[in-house]
């Protein structure tokens, strides 16, 4: 009898991070989560987490065997990095199972895997984890394995956390076969289904901005722009997709953008209601100004 389900191995590793994004991750609601762990994520194709550190039943040797194999490169698996890379002195501190410190775990991982997603900024580009200080001198999984010399495939699933359909998407892609890295990714290795547009772009207040009507304070009608919206230079689709089972989304309830699927997040954007200076925004007030200007 033929195989009738396909299996997709993935080792699923925790690096310095909150475990926020397996909690986004596992919030969705289609599929939800039992379905994505036991069920078929696409017809004919099931995922199989081999090991996650906060989801497994199984502890000590039996937990820590799919992990070692797949580090020799026993079968094929994707490797899904949440929490920077810590590359400081105190690296060892992230080992898991009392073997090799974090660091030289996900390289021997990164060497043998089909791929590596990088869920959540911390893991994408450092994030929360990364801030000033850095006392772990963490790093993204993607600059981290470059200065190991390894030329992975990387997809990167930034978000403070990612949302959940990112994340399921991008997996059931890359099991359909679907996915190809050198065709989707933008330039900072970012699905473009999903993070192909500004938040700006189809932002429910863009009319304001357009108009130069901005928020003086939070709860105000109009752009948020003035109390630290970063929409107008971050990537993604919340202003479609919404957030919670699709209920609302940060804007929707009156909250700026905080940039979280940016690189740049968040030592290089500012203070979170601080507002951005140094961007040009061209049709910022424009129509006013020229309204101004006429007279009328
Ligand atoms: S600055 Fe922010 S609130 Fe204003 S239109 Fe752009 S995304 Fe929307
Ligand atoms: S609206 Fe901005 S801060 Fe909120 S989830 Fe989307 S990218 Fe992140």
């Amino acid at each position: 009898m033929p195989e009738l389900t396909r299996s997709i191995k993935i080792v699923w590793l925790h690096a310095v991070g909150c475990t926020g994004c397996s909690i986004s991750t596992f919030n969705s609601t289609y599929p939800h989560a039992p379905q994505i762990l036991l069920e078929e994520i696409l017809p004919g194709i099931r995922v199989e987490i081999l090991f996650h550190s906060t989801l497994m039943k199984a502890h000590g040797s039996r937990a820590l065997k799919p992990v070692r194999e797949a580090a020799a490169g026993r079968f094929p698996f994707l490797l899904v990095v949440e929490g920077a890379i810590p590359v400081g002195p105190q690296s060892y501190l992230g080992g898991i199972g009392g073997g090799k410190d974090l660091p030289s775990l996900v390289e021997d991982l990164a060497r043998h895997c089909t791929a590596t997603v990088a869920l959540g900024t911390c893991a994408a580009y450092g994030g929360l984890a990364a801030a000033r200080p850095n006392p772990g001198q963490c790093r993204g999984v993607w600059d981290f394995l470059e200065s190991r010399g390894l030329e992975a495939a990387v997809i990167n699933l930034p978000g403070c956390p990612p949302h959940p359909d990112w994340v399921i998407g991008t997996l059931a892609a890359v099991a359909a076969g679907r996915f190809d890295v050198t065709r989707d990714l933008d330039d900072e290795l970012r699905p473009v289904m999903y993070y192909g547009t500004l938040v700006h772009q189809w932002c429910p207040r863009r009319a304001s901005f357009d108009e130069g009507k901005f928020a003086k304070k939070l709860g105000d009608p109009g752009c948020l722009y003035e109390l630290g919206c970063k929409g107008s230079i971050t990537y993604g689709d919340c202003p479609q997709r919404h957030w919670n089972n699709r209920v609302s989304w940060c804007i929707g309830v009156g909250a700026p953008c905080s940039g979280c699927t940016q690189p740049e997040f968040p030592d290089w954007l500012g203070g979170f209601q601080e507002k951005i200076t140094d961007v040009q925004l061209p049709t910022i007030g424009e129509y006013w100004q020229q309204r101004r200007e006429r007279g009328r």
